[in-house]
C-alpha cells in the first residue's frame, strides 16, 4: 500500500476554502492516471478517464480535500488569534493543542487554549464548564508582532504527524484524504485498462461545510452514477453501544445505504454486494442518522443520478486521532478498481 502517499495527503494541510496546497499534490500524482484534468471555479480538480464508443455512461466519484479547521477572525493588539470553526468540531477535543496557523509568508507553530484560569486556579464552575470553539484562542508567541503577520481570513489547522501503528494508522485529517488517496489509486490501479464508462474522479472542496463544491462539481458533470467517498463513524471502542457502532474496523470497506443527506439507490448497493461477494473483498453495510457527503451532491444534480457511498469506518472521527485500519482501506480500493472494470 502507498502510505507514503496517505501521509504526504495527511499532513499536507487544507481547510475548506483553502484546498489548493492538497490539490496541487493529487495533480502531481495523477500525473498520467487521467485523460483530461481541470480546475473548476470553486476548486474542485476533475480528473477524467475517457471510456469507450460514443456517449458511455458517466460515473463520478467525489473525493473531498478539506478537512475540518478554522479560519481566523481577529487578531487582539497582544497578538492572540481568535478563530471560526469550518467544520463540525467536538470543543471537548480542542483543549491544548498544537496548531499550524498558515499566513501569506509561512506556516506558523502555535498553541491552542480556552481562555480562562489553569487548573491551580481554577473554581469548581470553571472545571466543569465546556467552552465553545470561538471562546478558545491561539498563541503565536510572536507577542503583538503577531499582527503585521497573521491575517483575518487565515487558515489553521491542528499540527499533529502521522502514525503508523499495527495494523492502523492516525492522522487529524483521514476525514477525507483517505478518500483523495483512493480516488488516485483506484485510477492507478485501472492502469491503462480502457472501461466502458467515462470516469470522473472528483476531487471536490467545501465539504465540510455542506457539500459546497461538489454541489456545482456534479452538476457539471451531471453523472449517471455518483460514487461518494468518504469516512464513517467506528464507534467499535468502550462507550457506545452496539446498535450505534456503524461499523467495526477490519471487516473492510462500508457500503453506505443511508445518511442524512442521502439514501443509496438500491440497484448499486444491490450490484456492489454481489460484486464483492463475488470478489471475496470484505465489506460491511452502513448507515447513519445524521451527518452527510458528496455522493448525495451527485444523487441530486441536476436531473438528479443513482449514487451509493463507498465509506471506511474510523475512530475517534473528527478528532487529532481519527484511526482507519489498514485492510479496510484496501477493501475500499479493490471494490471500487473491480467496480470501475465491470462497468
Ligand atoms: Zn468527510
Amino acid at each position: 500500500m502507498n502510505i507514503k502517499l496517505l501521509k504526504a495527503l495527511c499532513e499536507t494541510p487544507g481547510v475548506p476554502g483553502h484546498e489548493d496546497r492538497v490539490r496541487k499534490l493529487i495533480q502531481k500524482e495523477a500525473k498520467g492516471l487521467f485523460d483530461e484534468v481541470s480546475t473548476d471555479a470553486m476548486g474542485s480538480l476533475h480528473c477524467v478517464k475517457k471510456g469507450k464508443g460514443r456517449n458511455p455512461q458517466k460515473i463520478m466519484l467525489l473525493c473531498h480535500m478539506d478537512e475540518i479547521g478554522f479560519l481566523v477572525s481577529h487578531i487582539t493588539d497582544k497578538g492572540f488569534v481568535y478563530l471560526q470553526t469550518v467544520g463540525g468540531f467536538d470543543p471537548r477535543n480542542l483543549f491544548s493543542r498544537r496548531v499550524l496557523v498558515c499566513t501569506e509568508t509561512g506556516d506558523l507553530k502555535a498553541v491552542m487554549n480556552p481562555a480562562g484560569r489553569p487548573v491551580h486556579i481554577a473554581s469548581p464552575e470553571d472545571r466543569k464548564r465546556i467552552p465553545q470553539p470561538h471562546e478558545f484562542f491561539v498563541d503565536t508567541g510572536l507577542g503583538a508582532k503577531a499582527q503585521d503577520v497573521v491575517k483575518v481570513g487565515d487558515m489553521v489547522v491542528m499540527d499533529e504527524p502521522f502514525l503508523e501503528m499495527g495494523d492502523k494508522v492516525v492522522s487529524k485529517a483521514l476525514d477525507n484524504r483517505i478518500a483523495c488517496w483512493l480516488g488516485i489509486e483506484a485510477a492507478r490501479g485501472l492502469g491503462k485498462t480502457k472501461t466502458k464508462s467515462e470516469i470522473h474522479v472528483v476531487f471536490t472542496t467545501q465539504e465540510e461545510v455542506g457539500l459546497r463544491g461538489a454541489r456545482t462539481a456534479s452538476f457539471a458533470v451531471q453523472p449517471d452514477i455518483g460514487i461518494g467517498i468518504d469516512t464513517t463513524l467506528a464507534c467499535d471502542t468502550p462507550g457506545v453501544p452496539e446498535q450505534d457502532r456503524t461499523t467495526e474496523q477490519g471487516k473492510g470497506f462500508g457500503l453506505h445505504i443511508r445518511d442524512g443527506s442521502y439514501i443509496a439507490d438500491k440497484g448499486l448497493v444491490a450490484d456492489i454486494a454481489a460484486l464483492a461477494e463475488k470478489k471475496k473483498i470484505p465489506y460491511q453495510r452502513t448507515m447513519l442518522r445524521s451527518g452527510g457527503q458528496d455522493g448525495a451532491a451527485a444523487q441530486q444534480a441536476a436531473a438528479g443520478a443513482r449514487a451509493v457511498g463507498i465509506v471506511v469506518g474510523t475512530r475517534y472521527i473528527h478528532t487529532v486521532t481519527e484511526m482507519i485500519e489498514k485492510s479496510d482501506l484496501k477493501a475500499a480500493k479493490d471494490i471500487l478498481v473491480a467496480y470501475l472494470n465491470a462497468n
